[in-house]
């Protein structure tokens, strides 16, 4: 199938690199030089703008950091849009509010084009080793015609509904993670000070109710879990600064939907004053360093 990319960035390299594994045919476009030429050395042939990426592909992926620049890649006169040939397919796999993904949806079949929203989770990791979960809003047909291109970069790929529904899911868990990671970061540091070890505090979540994946996975207390990244210095992981743009996905979707959400709020104000200390880079889990550093 010829393919095209536009987005090469952590994520969206890896994952064109795969669809390329895979024996498709893809045209990459992204502003950074150095992202582009990795693409080429993997297989890609590069494209001057979306349009070009766009043009004579059956599908497009855009893997972009947030919806102002999806909505300008898609629609600008040098835009995907413009590129398509009536029918195309065009996967948006970038994180951003149900909203913008529903107004493409509709931008789309004004033009006789398709738009399914398909986020992804599983990190930078899992683009690399083609086990992203993608979760996917479109019709049944919609979800069934995008199947198998997602399929040589993800391993689960889940239909959720509608056009936005992707997106919906995405927000959600990423909201109940963060307030779990604030949680048991909270937790972990007052066990610590109340004079527990923190590996006999840890057991006992994660065999008790407090148990999640944020106290059993990827614990943020150091040298509880060998392979999380506060085992390391807090590197490597899902990024302070990207679970803060999940977070204020959701306060804007809860906002529409005049919907509360409390846990939500403290958790965005806490990844906050560590991403405004200076480590916004660090794993999301350093969260704890609030608690355990004055
Ligand atoms: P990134 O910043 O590494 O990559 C974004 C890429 O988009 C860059 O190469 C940049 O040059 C390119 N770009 C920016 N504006 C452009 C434009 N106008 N035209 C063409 N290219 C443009 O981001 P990432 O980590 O790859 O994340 C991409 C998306 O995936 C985001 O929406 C993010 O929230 C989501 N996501 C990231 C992770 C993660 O762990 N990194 C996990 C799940 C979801």
């Amino acid at each position: 199938m010829k393919i095209g990319f536009i987005g090469l960035g952590n994520m969206g390299g890896p994952m064109a690199a795969n669809l390329i594994k895979a024996g498709h045919e893809v045209t990459v476009f992204d502003l950074n030089a150095v992202a582009v030429q990795a693409a080429r050395d993997a297989g890609a042939q590069v494209a001057a703008c979306p349009r070009d990426a766009a043009q004579g592909a059956q599908t497009v992926v855009t893997m972009l950091p947030n919806a102002a620049i999806v909505r300008s890649v898609l629609t600008a006169d040098d835009g995907v849009f413009a590129g398509c040939e009536n029918g195309v397919t065009i996967i948006d796999s970038s994180t951003i509010d149900p909203k913008t993904s529903r107004d493409m949806a509709e931008a789309a079949e004004r033009r006789g084009l398709t738009f399914v929203d398909a986020p992804v989770s599983g990190g930078t990791g899992g683009a690399q080793a083609g086990t992203l979960t993608f979760m996917v809003g479109g019709t049944d047909e919609q979800f069934e015609s995008v199947t198998r291109v997602l399929k040589c970069m993800g391993k689960n790929i889940v239909h959720c509904g509608g056009v936005g529904t992707g997106q919906v899911a995405k927000i959600c868990n990423n909201l109940v993670l963060g307030i779990t990671m604030a949680g048991t970061a909270e937790a972990m540091a007052l066990g610590e000070s109340l004079g527990i070890d923190p590996q006999v505090l840890a057991g006992i979540m994660n065999t008790s109710t407090g148990r999640s994946w944020s106290s059993e996975t990827y614990n943020p207390y150091p040298g509880v879990v060998e392979t999380a990244p506060s085992s390391r210095g807090y590197t490597g992981g899902f990024g302070t600064d990207l679970m803060l743009k999940d977070l204020g996905l959701a306060a804007d979707a809860a906002r529409s939907a005049k919907q509360p959400s409390y846990m939500g709020a403290i958790a965005q104000q806490l990844y906050q004053t560590v991403s405004s200390r200076g480590s916004g880079h660090l794993d999301f889990s350093a969260v704890i360093n609030l608690y355990r550093m004055g």
